[in-house]
This record gives structure tokens, C-alpha cells and sequence, in this order.
């Protein structure tokens, strides 16, 4: 079984495996909120945090309209954000390599099928006046998710190809556009 995610439109669908191990977490950092403010999806911030659910890429299917994924990073080094062309729905992120097993799939609002939300993360600059909470918890668990991965053999990913590259060559945000889309705080 599993659980399924999609797009705002429908048309693209994802689905993660309800026996993975993940963790939902709240991000408040800066380059969350350019990503979904670039996208013109700031209507999913909630106090500029994106609810994420975090886990390893061998979770996660893509099931139904892969030619809409687009990708974008906000700088030469960052993280590889993927989204939907149809709608402007963000899918996933992930590192820019396939050398740490690990994706964060951003949720609408918080999703009861993931679990309770262990972190809040980079509160500072969102606007929740919450205190940042669970960050090494969170980390921790990347950690040990990614290493079960690699020890077991989970390596695969529907966000890359077989030769290691990204599925959809991702697009670096000018240095314009990235500041445009930042929150000054
Ligand atoms: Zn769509
Ligand atoms: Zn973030």
C-alpha cells in the first residue's frame, strides 16, 4: 500500500510506501520560501514553513504524469527542488547527487498519514514565533534512513537516471531572481 501525493491539477501523481521510514518536519529557511514564492505557490506557506516529509528516494513513485516535472535550484550548489509545469506544484527535493539516499517531499499543510511533526527548522525566518525544536532529531534520522539504504541496497531513485544524472536537467535561478523571491528577515 501506499500513499498518494499530487499535484494541485491532478494530472501529476506520486506515491511514497506507508512502510517507509521518514519524518514530517516544518522548514521556515529562506530558500524553502524562495522556491514556493518563485513557483507563485506562496499560498502553501504556512507562516513561511513548508511542511515536508522526509524520507529515502526508493519510497517514492512517480505514477502518473512524469513529463510535467521541471526542476529548479536557487543556486549553482543548491539543493535540486522538482515541480510540475502543469500547475506549479512543488514534488520534491533532493541533493544533487545520489550519493546520500534522501528526499523531502513538500505536503500542502500537514498530513496526518505521515506521522506527528518532529522539527521545526530555521524558525527564525519564518514568521510562527515558534522556537526552532527537533532539529538534530531530524538529522539524525537522514542519517540513519539513508545509511539502512545504502547498507540494504536501496539505492534507486525515480529522481535520477541510471547513469547518476537528474531526471529533468534543473534550471539555476538568477541571482535576480533568487533575491526577488527571498524574504529579507
Ligand atoms: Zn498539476
Ligand atoms: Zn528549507
Amino acid at each position: 500500500m501506499a500513499h498518494t501525493l499530487s499535484c494541485r491539477c491532478e494530472k501529476t501523481q506520486w506515491q511514497v510506501d506507508e512502510k517507509a521510514k521518514g519524518s514530517q518536519v516544518v522548514c521556515y529557511c529562506r530558500d524553502c520560501q524562495a522556491h514556493l514564492t518563485h513557483l507563485g505557490r506562496a499560498d502553501l506557506l504556512h507562516d513561511g514553513g513548508t511542511y515536508l516529509y522526509q524520507t529515502t528516494p526508493d519510497a517514492v513513485k512517480i505514477t502518473k504524469g512524469v513529463e510535467n516535472l521541471a526542476a529548479q535550484r536557487l543556486g549553482p550548489q543548491g539543493m535540486i527542488r522538482y515541480y510540475t509545469t502543469c500547475c506549479h506544484s512543488p514534488v520534491v527535493n533532493t541533493l544533487k547527487n545520489r550519493a546520500l539516499p534522501f528526499v523531502g517531499l513538500p505536503l500542502p499543510d500537514q498530513d496526518k498519514r505521515f506521522g506527528r511533526v518532529i522539527c521545526y527548522a530555521h524558525t527564525d525566518q519564518g514568521t510562527s514565533g515558534r522556537k526552532q525544536k527537533g532539529f538534530a532529531a531530524a538529522g539524525m534520522g537522514i542519517m540513519i534512513r539513508a545509511l539502512s539504504a545504502i547498507i540494504s541496497g536501496r539505492r534507486a531513485s525515480p529522481f535520477f537516471t541510471d547513469s547518476g544524472d537528474p531526471l529533468v536537467t534543473p534550471r539555476v535561478l538568477t541571482l535576480e531572481e533568487r533575491r526577488a523571491a527571498t524574504p529579507n528577515r
